[in-house]
């Protein structure tokens, strides 16, 4: 634990110093730890520490066998319908929501737990094949459908760089997500969390605008 906290501790003085840099306040951006292959023990010690409060699995399997109510969980990762069922009540928030039937089964079972269920829309920032996320230009679409159901709420936008290749600036991908992100909050008050860094980009991310981090090896390594 003593080595996550002393990560927790650079991390957050080299968010403030891009803060600083670019004129942000660093208090507008939320980190949560991306705890996949990290055992219950370890969250709940990190969650004591105070200064991370959610904790984001990327497989649903896992997800379930982890979860205590007692800490807040967010998912991540890429979502099959027929597991919607396992996750709706339990999370804080779906990041990963990227077409209408996975938004419409959310959206039923959240119905029938009489709750409405927070998500994100993530976007494949990177045009990738073979990859989760929405293109930027069919977004607004996809939103519009999902705006009618009344039990899932989108707050924002989420996107997972591409692997990091020579021939592809990570800001080009990042940039185009949160001018869309900029254009929808001001259409939509529920438009408040743009889900964009992990531990390879977060800084840069950061930069381009991000105000939440999903932060894996840079935290528990
Ligand atoms: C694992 C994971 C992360 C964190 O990745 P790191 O590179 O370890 O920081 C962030 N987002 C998603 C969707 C993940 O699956």
């Amino acid at each position: 634990m003593e080595k996550t906290i002393a990560n927790l501790e650079s991390i957050l003085d080299n968010i403030a110093a891009v803060c600083a840099r670019i004129g942000r306040n660093p208090e507008e951006i939320e980190i949560i730890a991306a705890s996949k292959y990290q055992k219950l023990d370890t969250l709940k010690s990190l969650y004591a520490d105070g200064r991370i409060k959610i904790f984001g699995e990327n497989r649903v399997q896992e997800m379930m066998e982890k979860y205590d109510p007692s800490l807040t969980w967010d998912f991540i990762g890429q979502l099959q319908t027929n597991k919607v069922k396992y996750i709706v009540g339990k999370t804080r928030l779906i990041h990963s929501v990227d077409r209408l039937p996975l938004a419409e089964e959310i959206n039923a079972r959240a119905a029938r737990a009489g709750i409405v269920q927070d998500a994100l829309i993530e976007i494949n920032s990177g045009n990738e094949e073979n990859k989760g996320g929405v293109e930027v230009d069919a977004c607004r679409a996809l939103y519009e459908s999902i705006r009618a159901l009344p039990n899932i709420r989108i707050k924002g936008l989420m996107a997972v760089a591409p692997k990091v290749s020579e021939s592809v600036s990570l800001r080009a991908c990042f940039m185009p997500v949160k001018r869309l992100f900029d254009e929808m909050r001001e259409e939509f008050p529920d438009f408040q969390i743009l889900s964009m860094g992990m531990s390879d980009d977060y800084l840069l991310a950061v930069e381009c605008g991000s105000n939440l981090v999903r932060l894996g090896r840079v935290l528990f390594n």
